[in-house]
């Protein structure tokens, strides 16, 4: 059935020169500009129960990914390691460089960054405060200026398809490595516009970059918890670069994709882990759907990256544009049900349809939990109950075991 419009969103072209493009938003899938948030419930979440990034919270599952890779994944994760460490130590360091120009109050800095940002390739642009609230407790100390410039760069089409795939993984950790490059090309420029720039690694993020990226009004949170760009759904890789330029700050925009989700289901419905809660709950003060890390993390680990959930969205396959002037005509999501949209292959377990799952047994998924020294901890816990007091052998290496991770932290930078 044909929806009433609501309002139209006006977005800059997909690549740098294209023409702006009309999206429709119908009426019934009209919330609030970005997401429903509760402000007070963030800064108290922030303030009382701190994030800190998974790389470390999750560093004992980080860590057990390697047994379960495949043998190419394993030589591809050190390849792209090697490539992305040169570019996260050098994003490190980027707060702490001057200037090369005195500021010019006649040039607009705004208009300046977004031209030589899309010039870059990135595909979206958009500027907004850098919020501390999302900041993880290791970082707090490290970001150095007010605002964020919230960059995305798209993920290849094609190969981003053929998903669960070592040709996918190729796209996705491919451009990482490209936009590490970029963001160190646009801080450089901002630093000859006179003002400094700092690059937050998208290897080595400083906060869950998303609200961000809704506020700066780049797209909306998805039900599979990514960012819904307009162009390319979640084929969008974040990143962010803080800057005391003047800048102007862009709005939130209400896309319809709050409510859309909840009418789309379709990464809910795919997800071979079943780890999509369906409907929306409140958390940290926003209002959105929960993914359960522990059901996803061994699908992701033995499946190369899974991301089913990207591949099924039908706004990553088709654009939000074709998407909602679709729901608008038939009050249907476009290419929900179809083969070409839900379908996907499982290596080793085979081709699955819409309406089909693959089965996984309990075992499949235990995976270690928490930072290294608490799973170290939660062994030696089931070993004294299972055989009784550890040898003193026994127990000095499992202090030595403890100490070395101490000594060592937990980081497992380059993990996203
Ligand atoms: S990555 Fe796979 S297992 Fe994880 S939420 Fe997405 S579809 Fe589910
Ligand atoms: S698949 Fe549907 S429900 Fe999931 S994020 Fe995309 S639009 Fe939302």
């Amino acid at each position: 059935m044909a929806k009433t419009v609501s309002h139209v969103v006006k977005r800059p072209g997909r690549r740098y020169g294209d023409a702006d493009v009309d999206i429709l938003v119908a009426e019934d899938l009209t919330t609030v500009p970005g997401i429903p948030m509760r402000e007070n419930d963030v800064s108290f979440y922030s303030r009382v129960y701190p994030q800190e990034t998974q790389n470390i919270e999750k560093a004992a599952d980080r860590e057990w990914v390697w047994t379960v890779y495949s043998e190419e994944m394993v030589e591809y994760r050190h390849y792209h390691d090697s490539v992305s460490k040169p570019l996260i130590d050098a994003a490190a360091v980027t707060g702490e460089l001057e200037p090369v120009a005195t500021p010019d109050p006649s040039v607009d800095v705004t208009s300046a960054i977004r031209t030589k940002a899309r010039e870059l390739g990135f595909g979206e642009v958009g500027f907004t405060q850098y919020d501390k609230r999302y900041t993880y407790t290791g970082k707090r100390r490290w970001i150095k200026y007010p605002h964020a410039i919230c960059l995305a760069l798209e993920q290849n089409y094609v190969q981003t398809q053929s998903l669960p795939s070592m040709d996918a993984e190729f796209a996705h950790f491919g451009t990482y490595e490209i936009e590490g490059a970029l963001l160190l090309d646009l801080a450089d420029y901002i630093r000859t516009l006179g003002y400094h720039a700092q690059v937050h690694s998208p290897n080595d993020n400083s906060a869950p970059y998303i609200p961000m990226f809704v506020s700066a009004g780049l797209g909306s949170l998805g039900a599979n918890g990514q960012l819904l760009s307009p162009h390319f759904g979640s084929r969008a890789r974040l990143a962010i670069i803080t800057t005391d330029a003047p800048v102007n700050y862009d709005e939130p925009v209400d896309y319809g994709i709050h409510k859309f989700c909840q009418v789309c289901q379709v990464c809910v419905n795919r997800c071979p882990g079943r780890a999509i809660i369906r409907d929306k709950v409140w958390w940290r003060g926003a209002e959105k759907n929960k993914l359960i890390y522990e059901r996803c993390r061994p699908v992701m680990a033995r499946y190369e990256g899974c991301a089913v959930c990207m591949k099924t969205c039908p706004i990553q396959r088709f654009g939000m544009k074709e998407v909602m002037e679709h729901y608008v005509a038939t009050g249907e999501v476009l290419g929900k049900g179809t083969h070409l949209l839900e379908g996907y292959t499982i290596e080793g377990k085979g081709y699955f349809g819409p309406g089909d799952l693959p089965m996984f047994d309990r075992a499949f998924f235990e995976i270690p939990h928490g930072r290294k020294e608490e799973w170290l901890f939660e062994q030696f816990k089931e070993k004294l109950m299972a055989e009784g007091v550890p040898s003193e052998p026994e127990l000095k290496e499992f202090a030595q075991k403890v100490r070395g991770i101490l000594v060592k932290g937990n980081s497992t930078i380059g993990d996203e």
